[in-house]
């Protein structure tokens, strides 16, 4: 795996953007064009206009369609707080665990400093049940870290099926709601998607879900009509991995080609992915990890100005998707897992390998796979994944890609 990424291939992509740059491809689309790991190509400008809001289902909330991902030490990169503010880009999204509590931190110090941004933002922060159900307490530390009284969202972080969100939850979120620590409560989730989704639209009780939804999956029969589910139901969705990034990634002819055609209409493959996501009007906002300016600059273009990506694009990444389903897990957990003699969580397993391999981002990598059940490491070489294999609707190399977990990550 590690030689195809470093490999020709990559190199191939590397080559073809330089090509496009030096052509004038990249100056043609006002220097958006990126490398996958973000290096600058080109100049890229800000955004001509603030970036449009939409509402956040029944809540009476407008949001930025493009919401700002904390996974990153946002001590360090307060920066990239200020341009986001100027930009319009003003719904933040954080946790309790990114960057051990640095994200959040950073945060605060925003707050500290410019107290009156505070109603601007909207503020989402994750609290999830694996590191216990000690909520209350774990809250108030979050809203310290913060430096403010409240959050807007409250997220029980990843969860990986609806009874997760049981009666002791709703009591919470309520009891959190009264006191003012939290406006809206949800949950986020990209394991079984379809299950969390069509479950939480029979709760009334949940506000919001951030959950992957990419141009992979936003076809698929099930997921289409869960999200119309919660759309009706009034729950206000966040979509998340709308890169599409799986643990198997290769630059193909047809990527070069399909990444060739939306070039020369002025945006990159990477911003048409999250505007295939934006022309689906129920998704109130797109929540993408933009770890430097070049990357949030463009993406913020694509939510400005999407007038060039036409019905004929969005058909075009469909059938990338099809051509590459192979190389993507689609998060269906509960299927492949159920084979196992123990219960291994490929799907997280296997979103560690797609921060290694799409992000390109060992510690991310790490630290997630550091998060995961302490048994995790053995069970990797010690099970038998020929009949998960068999079970896999998109018939990925399960067992080769868990010793690959073994090998790079453990
Ligand atoms: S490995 Fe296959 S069955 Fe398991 S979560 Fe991924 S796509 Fe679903």
């Amino acid at each position: 795996m590690a030689s195809r990424k470093n490999g020709k291939t990559g190199s191939n992509r590397r080559d073809f953007l330089k090509k496009a740059v030096a052509i004038g491809v990249g100056a043609s689309v006002g220097g958006v064009a990126l490398e996958r790991s973000g290096r600058v190509l080109a100049q890229i400008p800000p955004p001509r206009q603030a970036i449009p809001r939409r509402p956040f289902g029944r809540s009476g909330i407008t949001v930025s369609t493009l919401s700002m991902g904390g996974m990153f030490d946002i001590i360090n990169n307060r920066l990239m707080l200020a341009k986001a503010m100027e930009w319009g880009l003003t719904y933040w999204d954080t946790a309790e665990a990114y960057g051990g509590g640095r994200s959040e931190e950073g945060i605060g110090r925003w707050f500290a400093r410019n107290p009156d941004t505070r109603k601007q933002v909207f503020l989402v922060t994750k609290l999830s049940r694996r590191r216990g159900t000690d909520f209350t307490p774990r809250l108030e530390k979050c809203l310290q870290r913060l430096n403010t009284d409240y959050v807007d969202l409250l997220f029980v972080h990843g969860i990986r099926g609806i009874d997760e969100m049981d009666g002791k939850m709703k009591s919470w979120g309520q009891d959190m709601k009264k006191a003012g620590k939290i406006r809206l409560f949800g949950f986020s989730t990209h394991a079984n998607m379809e299950e969390c989704l069509e479950g939480a639209a029979g709760m009334p009780w949940i506000d919001g879900i951030m959950f992957t939804y990419n141009y992979r999956l936003m076809h698929d029969p099930r997921m289409r009509a869960a999200v119309e589910a919660c759309h009706q139901a009034g729950i206000g969705l966040t979509a998340m991995k709308t890169q599409g990034g799986g643990p198997i990634t290769r630059t193909s002819e047809s990527e070069m080609a399909m990444a060739g055609r939306f070039m020369e209409k002025g945006f990159t493959d990477y911003q048409a992915k999250l505007m295939a996501v934006w022309e689906d009007k129920r998704i109130a906002s797109i929540c993408s990890q933009m770890p430097n300016l070049t990357i949030m600059a463009a993406n913020s273009a694509a939510a400005v100005d999407r007038s060039r990506f036409s019905r004929s694009d969005g058909a075009r990444l469909a059938v990338y998707a099809e051509e590459t389903s192979g190389d993507y897990c689609a998060g269906c957990g509960r299927i492949c897992t159920e084979k196992l003699a123990e219960p291994l969580p490929v799907n997280d397993v296997m979103r560690c390998l797609m921060y290694l391999h799409s992000y390109q981002d060992r510690d991310l990598a790490r630290t997630t796979f550091e998060r995961l059940p302490d048994n995790t490491g053995a069970l990797l070489t010690g099970l038998d994944f020929s009949v998960a294999e068999k079970s896999c609707p998109r018939r990925l190399p399960i067992g080769r890609l868990m010793h690959e977990a073994a090998d790079l990550l453990t």
